[in-house]
């Protein structure tokens, strides 16, 4: 089968850090484009100011992978959508659930493949630990995501605006975690989201869910966090207690531990690859959902002004 000749959209962090490396490393995919306002591309492939330009005067593309800030995902993503792209939307999938809706029946209509990826799902522990718990009684969960915004996310002004999601923007990485491995489905019980006085979005969140049988899910979010990081999963059953550190790539259960080097974006790419040659889209909004409900019903507390 012929590879799939794609364009990056949104040349930031992400789309060098991860998305580059990722579809040089898959012969399923050929860069032939990268599109963004200011970046100057990837020496020898084409590079475009905007989607609009590429589509009128670029070279003939399968696939987008869109690597922007979320607040212009759907835009973007329809027009691609509209020309029978197939798409591959990073997390979180757009600024709102009904625009993510919208996508899906659109791709549902042209044939095209649809792709919200959760980077933190390909995490290495992740698999083994929805195996392990899926037979277990689950007594009750803890989530503790505390990281330093100034060192993770610096200069990213987007991310402090409507629709930038604050500190949910790693939030919902976990989140994505949790309701992939917890066999039971679980949703919000309260919530405190903590925004600076000078920003739009929240730098802390403190949340309780509960599962439809009552287990209680804590999920603790600070971006205030200076020396050691956490991005930890704690589940406590009745077979003992499972641990998922360093954002799901290291698991520990009662009989040992085991760390595997990261392949999260390896593993989304080899997704994508097969989704489009099967014809199928894959659009899990649950992790999304549970953090618009927390914007519908936490209680919000204004904390000292935050500067980068
Ligand atoms: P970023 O560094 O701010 O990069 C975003 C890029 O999007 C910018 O470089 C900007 O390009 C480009 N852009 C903005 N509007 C555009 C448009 N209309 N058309 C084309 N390009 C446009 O942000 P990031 O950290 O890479 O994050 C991007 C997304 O990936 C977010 O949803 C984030 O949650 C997700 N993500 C980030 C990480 C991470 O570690 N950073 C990890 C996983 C997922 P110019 O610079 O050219 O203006």
């Amino acid at each position: 089968m012929a590879a799939i000749r794609i364009a990056v959209v949104g040349m930031g962090k992400i789309a060098r850090d991860q998305h580059l490396p990722s579809i040089a490393g898959n012969t399923e995919f050929e860069l032939v484009a990268s599109v963004s306002p200011r970046d100057p591309g990837v020496e020898g492939v084409a590079n475009f100011k905007s989607l609009e330009a590429l589509l009128a005067d670029g070279p003939a593309i399968d696939a987008i992978a869109l690597c922007t800030p979320p607040q212009v995902r759907y835009s973007l993503a329809a027009m691609a959508l509209d020309k029978g792209l197939h798409v591959f939307l990073e997390k979180p999938p757009g600024a709102t659930l009904a625009e993510v809706d919208a996508l899906e029946a659109q791709a549902a209509q042209t044939g095209a493949t649809l792709f919200a990826g959760w980077h933190s799902r390909f995490a290495a522990g992740v698999a083994p630990a929805k195996a392990w718990l899926a037979d277990r009684r689950i007594d009750r969960v803890s989530i503790v995501w505390r990281e330093d915004v100034r060192v993770w996310h610096p200069g990213q002004a987007w991310i402090w605006e409507p629709g930038g999601l604050g500190v949910f923007d790693p939030g919902i990485n976990a989140l994505s975690i949790a309701t992939e491995i917890l066999p039971e489905p679980f949703f919000l019980a309260s919530a405190t989201l903590s925004t600076p006085a000078n920003r739009a979005a929240p730098i802390a969140a403190d949340l309780a869910f509960r599962s439809a049988s009552g287990t209680p899910i804590t999920m603790d979010l600070d971006w205030r966090q200076t020396g050691p990081q956490s991005w930890d999963i704690v589940v406590d059953t009745d077979a003992g207690t499972l641990r998922l550190a360093r954002g799901g790539a290291v698991l520990t259960l009662p009989e040992g531990s085991s760390e595997h080097d990261d392949a999260e974006y390896a593993g989304l790419y080899a997704r994508f690859a097969a989704l489009v040659r099967d014809g199928r889209s894959e659009v899990d909004t649950t992790p999304f959902t549970l953090v618009a409900d927390a914007f519908l019903r936490g209680t919000r507390v204004s904390v000292a002004a935050f500067d980068d």
